[in-house]
């Protein structure tokens, strides 16, 4: 005589269901031996006061069906995964009843077998915690990346409309072709105050008051690429810029006036093709960038010049060092090249020794400037 379910309106294995629907046996468990675990199905089956007897059993209709393993999994002995089937069904250790049809739904809902220890389900939290951070950070870094020209070209209007409206601030946005300006002008001076150059490749180039940033400043702000490739770092560029305080540093300044420079020779050269001219503008050249060289590094024009005043005078020569008239190699660096040409100061200067010593200066200055 199968046992009959104990829920209620539940008519499993009842004689009265024999002719209607519920013909077949329907699997039934019996209570817990566990007295914690009785007590919980006590609790969630829908039974006021009710004391389960050693005869009470709950049919299968009223777990989840994750409750009722229909086999165990286990491997042979060569590795593949096989599956035993029970020939009756067995109920999961720490399973409750949770299904009651007509019930309210709250009953339902208490699902828990093989419930986690406090431990492990507060790792778990974490670890989804920590996925969860992960995926919002990942989000971030990928909205602010900028992939390519065309992402930049494409959102640059907005992101310094955004970035205006946040600092209370007017930069404007020319987009072409093959390069963007995002500039500020300045209609108390009616200058540009600054602006950037962004190129195809994304790399910037930054003029502050008509003056472009050398590498070394820009890098201060580009951190690790010289490339503008996320939102962030052109904001933490315009916010440097914007910055009242800023000043070009002097080696921007240098950098642009060598510049200038390269220009009025170029010019000299068409218009005038005067040579003189050309060597005496390239020598002050020179001297202005040896002014804030630390390490000193002379072409081979100055180190020739510097040799023929030493071989002159060798007092003159250390008046124009030192009363800071022009900035010349140390009389040591001069000597070794005197010792390895084989002459010495006062000595008379011989056609030949001078021929030798231009040529192979000449030599390593072409070399040089090619
Ligand atoms: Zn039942």
């Amino acid at each position: 005589m199968p046992r009959k379910c104990c829920i209620p309106n539940c008519n499993s294995n009842y004689a009265s269901a024999k002719n209607s629907t519920e013909k077949v046996y329907v699997p039934v468990f019996q209570f817990p031996k566990d007295k914690e675990l009785c007590e919980k199905w006590k609790k969630l089956i829908p039974r006021k006061n009710f004391i389960p007897t050693e005869y009470s059993a709950v049919c299968i209709k009223h777990f989840e069906p994750a409750c009722i393993p229909t086999g165990y999994v286990y491997k042979d002995k060569s590795e593949n995964t096989k599956i035993f089937n029970y020939d009756r069904p067995k109920l999961k250790p720490g399973s409750c009843p949770t299904i009651f049809s007509g019930q309210p739904k709250k009953l339902n809902k208490v699902t828990a077998p093989n419930r986690k220890s406090p431990d492990s389900r507060r790792s778990e939290i974490l670890a989804r915690k920590e996925q969860l951070n992960k995926q919002i950070e990942l989000t971030k870094i990928e909205a602010d990346t900028i992939k390519d020209y065309e992402s930049f070209k494409t959102a640059v209007s907005e992101k310094v409309q955004n970035f205006n409206n946040s600092r209370k601030t007017d930069l404007q946005v020319q987009i072409k072709q093959d390069f963007i300006l995002i500039y500020f002008f300045d209609f108390d001076t009616m200058r540009c105050k600054f602006y950037i150059k962004t190129d195809v490749d994304l790399t910037p180039k930054i003029y502050v008051n008509n003056i472009q940033l050398c590498i070394n400043e820009i890098q201060l702000i580009l951190l690790d690429s010289n490339k503008v490739n996320m939102w962030s770092k052109l904001e933490k560029i315009l916010d440097h810029l914007l910055n009242k305080d800023f000043m070009v540093s002097v080696e921007s300044l240098v950098e642009d006036i060598m510049e200038k420079i390269e220009t009025i020779k170029n010019k000299v050269m068409l218009e005038d093709n005067s040579e003189e001219k050309i060597i005496r503008i390239s020598i002050l050249c020179e001297q202005l960038a040896l002014i804030f060289k630390e390490q000193k590094r002379y072409s081979p024009r100055m180190m020739m010049n510097s040799y023929l005043i030493y071989m002159q005078s060798k007092k003159c020569y250390e008046a124009l060092r030192s009363n800071n008239i022009l900035t010349l190699p140390h009389p040591k660096y001069i000597q070794q090249l005197t010792a390895s040409l084989n002459v010495s100061p006062g000595s008379s200067l011989e056609n030949h020794h001078m021929k030798l010593i231009g040529s192979k200066l000449k030599e390593e200055f072409d070399s040089s400037s090619n």
